[in-house]
């Protein structure tokens, strides 16, 4: 089994690191025909416009779309989260759009732009690295919150879609990555 790492900007080389702790394969994933052999994907953070942007110069959007309805689930972390948003808040850049949740860009503020913290997910304690993140504003039924701080959510599941707002891939705590590739595997189960 191999999950995909979009390989267009961002913190790319984590994401692999942390696949390789979890003893899954990773595949960089640039055009639609890297997308062949893997079963999940992976949406680092970055700047979202950008990624938005290339991703639609090389058609990765809609090969993107076309395997997640075919049941491949997808992690966005941070730009990631934000591409997978169904809205972005006061945006209209370009997005995958695909889950029921809306996100405001940068809205931890100026001061505290960049922040470590303490959060409960699925009552266990992590250490949430944010960087320019954005928050949660919205979800809507279906989206399942898997940990939230300071009153907002951080980590979202719906259906094979996971969001987090924070990077667990700079810290060496696998346990999210490992959330996801079980994601992936009950995903192939059902193929
Ligand atoms: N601020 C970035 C954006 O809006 C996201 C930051 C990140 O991914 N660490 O796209």
């Amino acid at each position: 089994m191999k999950i995909g790492v979009l390989a267009l900007q961002g913190s790319v080389k984590d994401h692999i690191d942390m696949l390789k702790g979890c003893n899954v394969d990773s595949k960089l994933v640039k055009l639609p025909r890297d997308m062949g052999e893997i079963s999940g994907l992976i949406i680092p953070g970055g700047e979202s416009t950008t990624i938005g942007k290339l991703m639609n110069r090389y058609g990765l959007d809609r090969e993107i779309k076309r395997r997640y309805s075919e049941g491949m689930p997808i992690y966005g972390t941070c730009a990631g989260a934000i591409l997978l948003a169904k809205e972005i808040v006061g945006s209209s850049q370009p997005k995958l759009g695909l889950m029921d949740i809306s996100v405001k860009r940068n809205d931890y503020g100026r001061q505290v732009d960049s922040f470590e913290a303490e959060i409960d997910i699925l009552d266990k304690t992590f250490k949430g690295i944010f960087i320019r993140a954005p928050v949660i504003t919205g979800v809507k039924d279906g989206c399942k919150i898997l940990g939230d701080f300071d009153g907002k959510p951080v980590m979202v599941e719906q259906g094979n879609l996971l969001v987090s707002t924070f990077h667990p891939e700079l810290t060496d705590d696998p346990r999210i990555h490992r959330y996801f590739v079980e994601m992936v595997e009950r995903s192939r189960n059902l193929l």
